[in-house]
């Protein structure tokens, strides 16, 4: 039987730590499992060079090869892993169905686990140069500016982690952030303002991304001073937060005023036998632990809607 004619237990989309947490306790729970990843397991997470506050892990673990180990157990336990990008969904009724660039696959239930993505600032230039100095990976892109000197946009807890990474190769790291004070937990500012190689440009906006082929300068304002300069930088990364991937969805869920999904604490979603888990979800902390527990329950409730069904 292919898996366009199979109807799974569960059909999970997104392969983050959220989906693949879920594919773990479904499939050991011996439901048929299909997960629908359109890049690589472990989503965000796998783009950060180390996770340091996931319990049990004292020297951290590399985001990479977390994402590789829950896919791992995942498939050791009978999870099946599809590469493909959804383009629609009809969730209503019995049989569930999404529609991907690989074709169609069915379920009983379904879990969305879908994630963030990156904010563009919507600076002037930002879209022209994206690929040309303009990025939001550190951990992809940090390479190339190994003695260049490259800007941080956003003062929370990613721009200042990012920006310590990026220390690593470039020779000067500003990180320029919108208000006066910085957003990020206490112990990422202090370890980032003892950081030689990084200089904060606080109450300071971007006005201008400049550059021909690539990045050759960021037009400042400083609010305060109500001051206008051109800074000379080879790369911008942007870290001015985070929007839901739930666009695919249409109307077929409720969603918050932002995008994400409204779930209960049973990861519930508005339709029966859909549950919502991970960043995705209307939530307050959105973290690796708290996505992997999302999974854990919204696996355990699809387990009990199928078995009320039966
Ligand atoms: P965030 O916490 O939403 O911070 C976004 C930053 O960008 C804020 O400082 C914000 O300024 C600024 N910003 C937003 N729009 C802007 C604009 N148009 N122009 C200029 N600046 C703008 O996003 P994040 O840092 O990506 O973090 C997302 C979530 O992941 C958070 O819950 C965070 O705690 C979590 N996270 C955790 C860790 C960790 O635990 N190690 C690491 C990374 C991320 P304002 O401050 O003025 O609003």
């Amino acid at each position: 039987m292919t898996r366009q004619d199979t109807i799974y237990d569960l059909l999970i989309i997104g392969g983050g730590p959220a989906g693949l947490a879920a594919a773990v306790y479904a499939s050991r729970s011996m439901m048929s499992v299909l997960v629908i990843e359109s890049m690589l397991s472990g989503g965000q997470i796998a783009t950060t060079e180390n996770l340091d506050n996931y319990p049990g892990f004292p020297e951290g673990i590399g985001g990479m090869e977390f994402g590789q180990q829950l896919e791992a157990q995942a498939r050791k336990f009978g999870t099946e892993m599809a590469l493909a990008t959804v383009t629609g969904v009809s969730l209503q009724g019995e049989i569930k169905t999404v529609e991907t660039t690989e074709g169609t696959f069915r379920g009983r239930t379904v879990l969305l686990a879908t994630g963030t993505r990156s904010r563009p600032l919507g600076a002037p230039g930002e879209e022209e140069l994206k690929g040309k100095g303009v990025s939001y990976c550190a951990t992809c892109d940090g390479f190339f500016y190994t003695d260049r000197v490259v800007a941080v946009v956003g003062g929370g807890d990613s721009a200042l982690e990012e920006g310590m990474y990026l220390t690593k190769f470039a020779k000067k790291v500003y990180i320029i952030h919108r208000r006066n004070q910085l957003r990020a937990i206490s112990l990422l500012q202090e370890k980032a303002k003892d950081n030689p190689k990084i200089e904060f440009l606080l109450d300071t906006v971007i006005e201008k991304i400049n550059g021909r082929d690539h990045v050759e300068s960021v037009t400042l304002l400083n609010k305060g001073e109500n001051k206008t300069w051109d800074l000379p930088v080879d790369g911008v990364f942007m870290y001015v937060g985070l929007m839901p991937n739930t666009e695919f969805l249409g109307d077929s869920v409720a969603l918050d005023e932002s995008g994400y999904i409204l779930a209960n604490e049973n990861m519930e979603t508005s339709v029966p036998g859909v549950y919502a888990a991970g960043d995705v979800r209307q939530k307050l902390l959105r973290q690796v632990v708290t996505a992997v527990a999302d999974g854990a329950i919204a696996a355990v409730m699809a387990g009990r809607y199928l078995d009320e069904k039966k």
